[in-house]
């Protein structure tokens, strides 16, 4: 038997050409034992900590904001140590990991995951995967302890999910990089130190560079808050880049390979929304659940009939699909395949529409209540939305040819 080339084989590519790569998905991936003991010890502190904060997500989704001291909370938590790899004083979570991780985080409220997620499923991903040993060691340790915190800079009003179409500019003036443009919906823009910025940089080795952009950089500022449907807590704001000068050794990867940057970062990244969905689909399941056992009408538990029983079950088939299908992915990043955009287009777009039906369907159940503010479902609805919209659109990434 062959080994499978790392470099080159996806499961999911030799399948839509009639081949079946058994040796890529069997065993099926595990997260290693020593992980799983790690992450038990960390989920009983946070849980600890998040349990008692319901009344204050609640709040903070009604005000739009989340208080810079729970931030700071955060941090000391270790939520944004959780892919620096421990050299560098993270906990150097695997993906699957890292997955879990966010899975726990959804579990409690979606704001809270996203600006985890943000940070270190795209803020920072790039350094991770691209950086060079003294960009790694300056910005790594500061991340990790959230001294630092990042963001993804890609999207501008006329560039979504034309990615390619960017208009921010870096020239070339006195040896230095200067950048000018504006990137919007930037989520953490509103706390975020350390921006992973794309520019057009018309240079003979391609036509877009990945920088590394401080905030503390002449010319860096961010706007107001955006006033949002959901994961209102969370910040996401428009980021002016002025006449920003940018040394050279801010460069992330090639000169000109940015565009190749920023997909393997999102691709990389998508296991991350993968492990949030399934935490929302769990808080979904269980809150109606809960509420389908208490609830009487026509004399019995409304979870006796059959189509609730129904709906739960298709709930459930489409919880324990989305967790394998991430698992999958992640399994495939952790065992150091790099061909994975196709499994983990299919990973992203899965979980996101399952959760969707999920909360829908959740708050059905709920009825009338489910409509209140009172309960977690309509919350959880306006938090999901998002998910089929952004780190590519559902729509884009079923269509593998752009
Ligand atoms: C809350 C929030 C947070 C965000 N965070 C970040 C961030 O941190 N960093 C960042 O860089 N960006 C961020 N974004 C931007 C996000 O990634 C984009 O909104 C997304 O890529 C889609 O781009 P767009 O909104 O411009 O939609 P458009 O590209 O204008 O698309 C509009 C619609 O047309 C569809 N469409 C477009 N082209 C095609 C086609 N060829 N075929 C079929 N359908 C098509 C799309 O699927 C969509 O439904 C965020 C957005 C939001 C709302």
């Amino acid at each position: 038997m062959t080994k499978p080339d790392k470099k080159t084989s996806s499961f999911m590519r030799s399948l839509c050409m009639g081949k079946i790569e058994e040796d890529l998905i069997v065993p099926f991936p595990a997260m290693k034992k020593e992980e799983g003991e790690s992450l038990r010890t960390i989920f009983d502190s946070l849980n600890g900590w998040l349990k008692t904060k319901d009344k204050d997500f609640r709040e903070w989704d009604v005000k739009g904001e989340m208080p810079r001291s729970f931030v700071d909370e955060m941090k000391e938590f270790g939520l944004f140590s959780l892919i620096v790899p421990e050299e560098f004083g993270g906990l150097g979570l695997s993906a699957t990991g890292y997955s879990r991780a966010l899975q726990q985080l959804t579990m409690y409220d979606g704001s809270l995951a996203l600006t985890a997620g943000a940070h270190s499923s795209i803020g920072m991903k790039g350094l991770v995967l691209f950086g060079n040993d003294e960009q790694k060691k300056r910005f790594l340790p500061k991340l990790a302890t959230g001294e630092m915190i990042a963001a993804f800079c890609l999207t501008e009003s006329g560039a979504g999910s034309d990615a390619a179409a960017i208009r921010t500019k870096a020239e070339r003036k006195d040896g230095k990089w200067v950048i000018n443009g504006e990137k919007i919906w930037i989520t953490n823009g509103g706390i975020a130190d350390f921006f992973t910025v794309f520019a057009a940089t018309d240079t003979p080795e391609g036509k877009i560079t990945a920088f590394i952009v401080t905030k503390d950089m002449k010319g860096v500022r961010s706007g107001t808050h955006e006033d949002k449907m959901g994961i209102r807590a969370s910040s996401t704001t428009t980021i002016y880049l002025e006449n920003v000068e940018v040394p050279d050794e801010n460069v992330l990867g090639e000169v000109g390979k940015g565009f190749k940057v920023a997909m393997k970062i999102l691709n990389n990244g998508r296991t991350g929304l993968g492990g949030g969905c399934i935490g929302g689909m769990k808080k979904a399941i269980a809150a109606c659940t809960k509420q389908a056992k208490q609830r009487k009408q026509f004399g019995r538990a409304i979870a006796e009939f059959g189509l609730i029983k129904q709906k739960i079950g298709n709930m459930v088939v489409d919880c324990y699909t989305a967790e394998a299908v991430v698992a999958m992915v992640a399994g495939n990043i952790d065992d150091g395949f790099e061909d994975y955009a196709v499994e983990a287009a299919i990973s992203k777009v899965f979980a996101t529409e399952a959760l969707w039906r999920t909360v829908d369907e959740a708050l059905q159940i709920a009825g009338g209540n489910g409509f209140m503010r009172e309960f977690m479902y309509e919350r959880a609805m306006r938090d999901s939305r998002i998910n089929r919209i952004f780190e590519g659109t559902n729509d884009i990434l079923r269509q593998p040819d752009l």
